[in-house]
């Protein structure tokens, strides 16, 4: 499912108290309410208005109803009248999707004339939200919590970033993760418990032999090949005369694709110390597959593959990415990979060249060569803190790198990580994050930060103001609240 296929529902606390004509001006207002969201152009995602609820087996029957629909991807609730909350408590607890509260106002001030008891009792989302805000509280459930008038855009938008982070729970816990071979030998931090991974974040991982990607790719035909060029010819400019090692990487993507899809998997991993039978490491062929969406981790780090195609689903230019160099005179972190960067960074045309790699034993690859763009971003890990999953996001501001860099065969993207690279380096480091990350323009914190409660797995977030002796004690606190969490 695309993120415009999902919808939520929007649901309204009330009840029998105030009469008739009081619940018929509630559903008026919600619909106009709703009607004028989903005009908004802010949303992503359709809202739909469901109900008010005004009994506990009202409540109950709307949840079980959102538990079992595929396209509902959460609800939204709103209490435009008071609501008392028992009557939420058995709905709430079988709840299974995301649940936005939002605690907002049909009228934006409060009309000084006309103001009376009934007035009054009709718009109380002041304390009735509280009280609907106590049941969330008192049951631990987790739950987003926007405030403000529905027609402010900054409200909009807060509404429509959490629906992306609520529409990726779903992408997520449906996503399928193809291995080609293990992960690079030693590595620590791209191990990981595969079936916590599964209970928490749903990700399906497993592995296939490169000897069938080696068979698969013997398939693919010339003509197969030639359309495959002709996409690299629209896309990119071409800086090399070595169409051979170019078609080599077009038949590796066309083969990868091939069984990725066949599997039902959006994302996939490799690694340089496993390339039985295959002449290159795949560079544009990777490239060119995370420009279609597919999550990509090198070293067989399947769990930056995940992260990556989940952020992906959220924002686009969302990719694989490793901190690599520093540059400690201006504080900046030269970020790149060996060869996998994704194009949806680059600030230019990507251009296709050929050259030897280093590491691996092979063949010179042909890879995209860019600079990534200017502009605020973070970059997120996801590491394994035994019996549990940690997400570790960093704001960051995204430069024009400072030099040419003639002799560098890679894309590559220039950062200043806040606080400040001293700062938010030894932050990262106290927090276990990963070298690999993925660097997104179009995800911030709030989102993961949404994303992660969503999952219930632990966020930590490093931005401007943090600091790390107050980081260290919040890691350390947490670590101890998650354990007896369990
Ligand atoms: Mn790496």
């Amino acid at each position: 499912m695309k993120i415009s296929d999902y919808e939520f529902w929007f649901v309204v606390g009330s009840q029998f108290l105030y009469g008739a004509e009081t619940l018929r001006q509630v559903e008026k207002n919600s619909r106009i309410l709703v009607d004028e969201l989903n005009a908004c152009g802010k949303l992503p995602c359709k809202v739909v208005y469901k109900d008010i609820v005004k009994t506990a087996d009202g409540a109950t029957g709307i949840v079980n109803e959102a538990n079992f629909s595929e396209d509902c991807a959460g609800i939204i609730t709103f209490c435009h009248t008071f609501s008392p909350s028992k009557m939420w408590i058995n709905a709430l607890s079988l709840l299974q999707k995301p649940w936005l509260h939002f605690h907002t106002q049909f009228n934006l001030t409060i009309p000084n004339d006309e103001i009376d008891m009934d007035y009054m009792n009709l718009h109380q989302s002041a304390h009735g939200d509280r009280e609907h805000g106590f049941i969330g509280a008192r049951m631990r459930k987790p739950r987003k919590i926007v405030v403000g008038y529905w027609k402010k855009p900054e409200v909009q938008e807060k509404i429509g970033k959490w629906m992306k982070s609520a529409a990726a729970a779903d992408f997520s816990r449906n996503l399928k993760v193809m291995r080609f071979g293990d992960n690079m030998r030693e590595v620590a931090v791209t191990e990981g418990d595969k079936v916590e991974v599964q209970m928490k974040l749903g990700w399906q991982v497993n592995t296939w032999p490169v000897g069938a990607l080696v068979e698969e790719m013997d398939l693919v035909t010339e003509a197969e090949t030639d359309a495959k060029m002709d996409e690299y010819r629209s896309l990119y400019d071409f800086a090399t005369d070595d169409m051979e090692t170019v078609r080599y990487q077009a038949k590796e993507e066309i083969a990868i694709r091939k069984m990725l899809d066949r599997e039902g998997c959006k994302a996939f991993s490799n690694t340089f110390q496993d390339l039985y039978g295959m002449k290159q490491l795949p560079g544009i062929a990777t490239q060119n597959l995370m420009r279609q969406g597919y999550g990509y981790g090198g070293e067989g780090d399947w769990k930056v593959a995940a992260l990556t195609a989940v952020m992906k689903f959220m924002g686009e230019r969302s990719a694989f990415m490793e901190d690599y160099t520093y540059d400690l005179e201006n504080g900046l972190s030269l970020g790149a990979h060996m060869l996998e960067v994704c194009p949806s960074l680059s600030d230019g045309k990507p251009r296709i060249e050929v050259h030897p790699l280093g590491i691996g034993d092979r063949e010179p690859p042909a890879r995209l060569v860019f600079e990534g763009r200017a502009g605020k971003g973070v970059v997120a890990s996801l590491v394994d803190m035994g019996g549990r999953l940690r997400l570790i996001v960093q704001d960051i501001e995204c430069i024009k790198p400072t030099q040419t860099m003639p002799n560098l065969p890679v894309a590559r993207v220039m950062w200043r990580p806040e606080p400040d690279l001293e700062t938010g380096a030894e932050c990262w480091i106290l927090a276990g994050g990963a070298h690999h990350t993925v660097l997104s323009y179009d995800c911030d914190a709030e989102m993961l930060r949404d994303f992660a409660r969503i999952m219930d797995i632990e966020f930590v977030h490093i931005d401007k103001d943090t600091k790390p002796e107050t980081l260290e004690k919040e890691l350390f606190f947490s670590d101890i609240a998650w354990k007896l969490k369990g």
